[in-house]
Parts: C-alpha cells; structure tokens; sequence
C-alpha cells in the first residue's frame, strides 16, 4: 500500500520473514485470546521461536545463534507486528538481553547461557525499574554486597517482562551507592537461585499475553562469576545497548501502521452507511491520506535507521529521534484507525483495537518519549 520500494532486506532476509509471517498465522494466532487470558505464552512456543532461528539473531554462530545480522531480527518483528501480535516478548529476549551477554559476558558466561538463549530453552529478561525509580534509572536501590565468593542481594524490581518465564535475568544493582551511576552493575541471574522471588504478574492495558511481574530479591547469594563487565562498570554498559532496544520499538510501530492501514482501507471499502461505502466519504479518504503519508515517511526514516544500525552505524540520538517519532506516528494512526473502524474497533476481538491498546506502552517503556527529547536536546 506504500508507494515507495524497501531496499533495506535482501531476499534471504524476505523468506525469514515469510517464514515466520506463515508460523505465527498458524501457531500464534489461533492461541492468542487463551494466552492474554493465561497472562503469558507457554515456553513451548518460545522453543519453537528457536526451532525458527528467531532467537538467534546476533548470537554468534558458535553459540548456537544465526549470526549478526540486526536485519534477521527486524525482519522478525516486522512479521510478529504485522499480525497484530505483542507476545511472546521475543525481541526482547534476542534483541535487548541476549546482546549483554554477547557483547560484555565472559566466555564461561557466553557457554553458558547464549546457546540456551538461541534455542528458547531459557528465556531472558532485563530488571532495570524499581518501584521508586524508573527514568531515573541512577536511582537503584536493590543493592549487591560482595561476601566471599557471592555477591547477597536485596532489594526488589517492578514490570519486568518475561519476568515470570524468565530463566535469566540482567539485574541492574548497586555495588557502590555513593557513587550513583558508578555505583551500578549488572549481575547475570539464574532465576532458579535461593532468595529470587517471582510475585505478581501484572495486569496490564495492553500486551496481555506478556507477563510482566514484580520480582524481590531476599539474602540472595549470586556467584561473583555472574557479574557481567566489570564492578561499578554497569552504567556504561547500558548506555552502549540502549540504541538497538530504542530501535526495535521504532521497527515494531512502523510495520504496526502499515498494518493498520491496510486493514483499516480494507474495512472501510466493505462497511456502509448512509448507502454508500465508509471509504467514499471525504472524512474517510483524508484521514487514511493522512495516515499513508505518516506510515511512508515513517517507513523510510525507519528503513534508513535499519540500514545504519545493521552495519553499526546509528548513533543514540537518532535512535532516540526514531523511537520518539515512530511512537507518536503508531498514536495518531492507531487512533484514527480505530475511529474508522467504529464501535468495532473497540472490540477485543478486532485486531485494530488490541493493536491500539497494545502500542499505547511504546511512548513509555524503553525511556519514555520525554527523555527521548531530553537526549535529542542534548544533541542540538
Ligand atoms: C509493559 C511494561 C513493560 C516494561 N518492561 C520492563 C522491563 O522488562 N524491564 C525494566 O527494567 N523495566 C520495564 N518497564 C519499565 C519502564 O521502562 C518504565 O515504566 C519507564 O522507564 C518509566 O519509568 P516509570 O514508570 O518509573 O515512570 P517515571 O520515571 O516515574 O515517569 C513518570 C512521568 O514523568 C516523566 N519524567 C520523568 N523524568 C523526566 C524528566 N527528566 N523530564 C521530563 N519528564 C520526565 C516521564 O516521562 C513520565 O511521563 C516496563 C514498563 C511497562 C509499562
């Protein structure tokens, strides 16, 4: 439905994706409404995410993983967004925690969890927010004090998704607290130890069949071998990976508005009133005007940051620009979508209605859209 052809995949790239648009029509789809009831995806279908190579984007082949081509994996969530799906929580997984490891773990570490992370036999999580802070991530408390050959960990963590299914967790502690952000690091947590307490799973707007929970950590003793980088070294490495997460969300919104679109300019051409098609009152064909030019251009800015970042070339301002505007575009097209639709829009079992509700969560997590501003101010 847009005019302008992508040269962002090469065709190995566009059968992955037709490969995975095929499985989650026939895996995903049909289970969906069971899953956001459950509040989550059963692990079964993360191993079969897995099977697919859909877990091993940017995990060396060594590793079990499909390589490093970012491209494998927008690819992906261009598929799973496109059928209007939000769970399981696999970009996260692959595409945010999985590349800590990658690019920061020790090699025992990497041995250790990367071939299981490609395979879907343990699924990651990344806990960054705390009940008392959020943007301002500095502000951690859960607090990490070496004893002997084990750091003893206290302290707690709020919507963490896959917290629930999650094997291994990216915990976001301080070792140091008077030193702020140079008091923070990052510990690899097997989440099977003593002392790691998985509490409530969230009932959430949107993202249903994500489960995202409370975790508490209580005396918990984590071997000094899962530090990953270095004590006090956390901060930095979190800086370095926020550009690929602030990325993936701008892949995920753009293919939700063409999504939108195409089903919205379907539905519009079959629905009538006042004896003539939804389509062919001016209202109608402005607004979805509106609506195609927002989801070009959001397509090529997208593309183009794609492009960038596959070959390690996006800085994290304009990853911060894509992860703003292409939110505030799913807003405004999601909106206008569902208003197209009618009251039937706003019925759970239409995809434009979940897709809204579901996108509603893109201008707040990954840093909300008012610290995207504040990075991009810092730029001009
Ligand atoms: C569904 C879901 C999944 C999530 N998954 C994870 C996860 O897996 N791991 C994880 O660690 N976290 C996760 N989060 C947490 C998410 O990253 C935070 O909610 C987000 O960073 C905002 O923090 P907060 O909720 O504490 O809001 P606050 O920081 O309290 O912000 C409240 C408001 O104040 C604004 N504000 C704050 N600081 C400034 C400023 N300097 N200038 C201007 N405005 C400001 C914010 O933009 C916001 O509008 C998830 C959240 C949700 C809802």
């Amino acid at each position: 439905m847009l005019r302008l052809p992508r040269t962002v995949y090469d065709a190995e790239h566009l059968a992955f994706g037709e490969a995975m648009r095929r499985f989650i029509a026939a895996e995903l789809a049909p289970h969906m409404q069971r899953w956001e009831e459950e509040g989550m995806v059963p692990k079964a279908i993360w191993r079969r995410f897995g099977d697919l190579g859909a877990l091993g984007a940017g995990i060396p082949e060594q590793y079990g993983g499909a390589g490093d081509d970012f491209r494998t994996l927008a690819v992906a969530v261009e598929a799973h967004a496109r059928a209007g799906m939000a769970a399981p929580a696999f970009e996260l997984h692959t595409g945010i925690v999985a590349p800590y490891v990658v690019h920061h773990g020790t090699e025992a570490q990497k041995r250790h969890w990367l071939p299981r992370l490609a395979s879907g036999d343990a699924v990651a999580s990344i806990g960054m927010t705390e009940p008392d802070s959020g943007s301002d991530l500095a502000a951690v408390r859960t607090r990490a004090v070496r004893d002997g050959d084990a750091y003893v960990v206290d302290g707690s963590k709020v919507f963490i998704t896959n917290g629930i299914v999650g094997d291994l967790v990216v915990l976001v502690v301080k070792t140091a607290p008077e030193r702020k952000a140079k008091g923070v690091s990052l510990l690899l947590v097997d989440t099977s130890l003593p002392g790691y307490r998985k509490a409530r799973n969230l009932k959430k707007v949107g993202n249903k069949a994500q489960d995202t929970a409370e975790l508490f950590f209580d005396g918990m003793r984590v071997p000094a071998d899962c530090l990953l980088g270095e004590e006090n070294g956390g901060w930095k490495v979190l800086m370095s990976e926020l550009v690929q997460e602030r990325i993936l969300v701008a892949v995920r919104a753009a293919a939700c508005c063409e999504a939108a679109l195409e089903m919205t300019a379907r539905w519009v051409k079959e629905r009538r009133a006042f004896g003539g098609r939804v389509f062919d009152f001016q209202n109608t064909r402005f607004r979805l005007a509106d609506v195609a030019t927002e989801t070009q251009a959001l397509r090529v800015f997208t593309d183009r940051c794609i492009e960038l970042h596959a070959r390690g070339a996006l800085d994290m301002h304009t990853a911060a620009m894509a992860k703003l505007y292409s939110t505030e575009v799913q807003d405004r097209v999601l909106d206008a979508c569902m208003q197209l639709h009618g009251g039937t829009g706003y019925m759970w079992d239409y995809p434009i209605g979940r897709m809204w509700a579901d996108a509603r969560v893109h201008r707040i997590y990954a840093g909300t859209n008012e610290i995207m501003r504040e990075i991009i101010s810092r730029s001009l």
